[in-house]
């Protein structure tokens, strides 16, 4: 099957909820939930600390060692993640796979697969 819409062949597509039927929820690794607000935060502190650099003089040791420990955290959960992204791709293609109803968001089409 096709992850396009067949109308525009716009990517932006998402499945639409059909009534009466669970649908199979793809299993997020925990490995992910832990790796995005990690980078998040590391991409805050960094941020904050190139501002610091640039309009005052340098970053304080305590956002310093915050930054470092928030970057090791980063790197542990990107390996778990690595690790986990096997199963997870099989688990995200199966939802794709059980989804029969999809939606366009750039030209609101329906169809089913
Ligand atoms: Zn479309």
């Amino acid at each position: 099957m096709q992850y396009r819409c067949p109308k525009c062949q716009s990517p932006k597509i998402m499945p639409v909820a059909q009534p009466g039927e669970t649908a199979a929820r793809p299993v997020v690794p925990k490995s992910l939930v832990f790796l995005i607000p990690a980078v998040l935060l590391l991409l805050l502190l960094v941020s904050i600390s190139i501002a610091l650099w640039l309009f005052s003089n340098g970053a304080g040791q305590t956002l310093q060692i915050a930054t470092v420990v928030v970057f090791i955290v980063c790197v542990i959960a990107g390996f778990m993640f690595y690790r986990d992204l096997p199963d997870f791709k099989i688990s995200m293609q199966s939802f794709m796979q059980s989804q029969k109803k999809w939606k366009c968001r750039e030209c609101n089409n329906e169809w089913e697969v």
